[in-house]
């Protein structure tokens, strides 16, 4: 019987959705008689710690420590450190974080300390023939193509699991009753001991409305804007639609508009119900960040354009012209 470890995020007090995928991931690669577990870090995890037992797991580790406080001085030192000593004493065969700035911070240097192996950025997960190993896809070449990798034969096998890629509806909310699920405290205090670095500031990133990651509505503009004030258009369509404002990399680079917009292998990774790019050619790096998007819309007044292959609607056309008769339809379909 093989231990699947999840490790939830909490973010003010209360449990983020990727605790909720990573559950859903869990499913593909458990087998009959595997148990799903998942850890809950914070300095005061009650609230997290209940909210994890409404998932589909059979226990949940709590983690409580001063060091492990949102924004602690210990930065990630202390969740390594802590999950480090989880993963030493429970001996799981497969840990699964998120593919955030926790978990991709987190996650390879846990790998690291217990000498295994780590895939960063996985999009889907199943498991093998051989007993407890998982074969993960990840994509690879700028998004290019997609690998399927194997872990060796050292446990635990550590992943990211790229958020939204697991069907966030599935994802239990508050209104559903606590599962069976015992929690557990888990006491990481002489593992934490003494954090070698010190966190001396949080600087939050202005962001206004939905973060781009939990869009299900992006809309992107790139360098065939040409200017920066072509973004507060752009702002103003995302306000309609709810959703949030991304670019490409050219675009940021100018100084058009802030690089926490970015979206791409070196930006963030997106995975809306619909992405709508003005002025983006669509090459491979921009599209690593969006590969998870279930529709794709470009506007380009090229019709050779790259982003043209991968998008499932296209305008040929001017940004501007295709923005106007877009915004006038949608007020008056929405009445804002
Ligand atoms: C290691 C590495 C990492 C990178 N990471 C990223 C990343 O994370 N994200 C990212 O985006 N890029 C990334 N890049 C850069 C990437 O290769 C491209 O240079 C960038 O995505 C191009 O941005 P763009 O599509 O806005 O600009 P361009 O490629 O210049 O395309 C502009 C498009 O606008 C169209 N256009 C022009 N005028 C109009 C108009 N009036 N109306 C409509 N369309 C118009 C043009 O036809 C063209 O297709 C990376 C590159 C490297 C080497």
């Amino acid at each position: 019987m093989a231990l699947i470890l999840l490790v939830a995020e909490v973010e003010g007090g209360s449990l983020t959705d990727i605790g909720g995928q990573l559950a859903l991931a869990a499913k593909n690669v458990a087998g009959a008689g595997d148990e799903i577990a998942v850890a809950v870090m914070s300095d005061d995890p009650t609230a997290a710690a209940e909210s994890a037992a409404r998932l589909d797991v059979s226990t949940v580790f709590s983690i409580a420590h001063p060091a492990l406080a949102e924004g602690g001085t210990g930065g990630f030192d202390a969740p390594v450190s802590a999950l480090a000593a989880l993963c030493s004493e429970k001996q799981p065969s497969v840990v699964l974080l998120g593919k955030t700035d926790f978990g991709s911070n987190v996650g390879p240097r846990v790998a690291f300390r217990l000498g295994s192996g780590f895939a960063q950025d996985c999009i889907d997960l199943r498991a093998e023939s051989a007993a407890d190993r998982i074969a993960i896809t990840r994509p690879v070449h700028g998004g290019n193509a997609m690998a399927v990798y194997r872990f060796r034969d050292r446990d635990p096998q550590v992943a990211t699991i790229r958020p939204n890629v697991f069907d966030p509806e599935g994802v239990p909310d508050e209104g559903t009753p606590t599962g069976a699920a015992e929690i557990v405290q888990f006491d990481a205090a002489a593992a934490i001991g003494e954090t070698r670095s010190r966190l001396i500031e949080v600087v939050a990133e202005e962001s206004k409305g939905v973060r781009l990651e939990d869009a299900d509505v992006v809309i992107s503009g790139g360098r065939g804007l040409g200017g920066p004030a072509p973004f507060e258009r752009l702002q103003e369509l995302t306000d309609i639609l709810g959703g949030a404002l991304g670019a490409s990399r050219a675009a940021c680079d100018a100084g058009w508009i802030d690089h926490g917009h970015q979206i791409g292998l070196t930006g963030k990774s997106i995975s809306p119900r619909v992405y709508i790019t003005f002025g983006i050619s669509g090459a491979s790096q921009h599209m690593a960040g969006c590969s998870g998007a279930k529709a794709i819309v470009a506007i380009n007044k090229d019709a050779d354009a790259n982003i043209f292959k991968e998008a499932r609607f296209g305008v040929v056309g001017d940004w501007e012209k295709v923005l106007n008769g877009f915004m006038a339809t949608v007020q008056e379909l929405t009445g804002n």
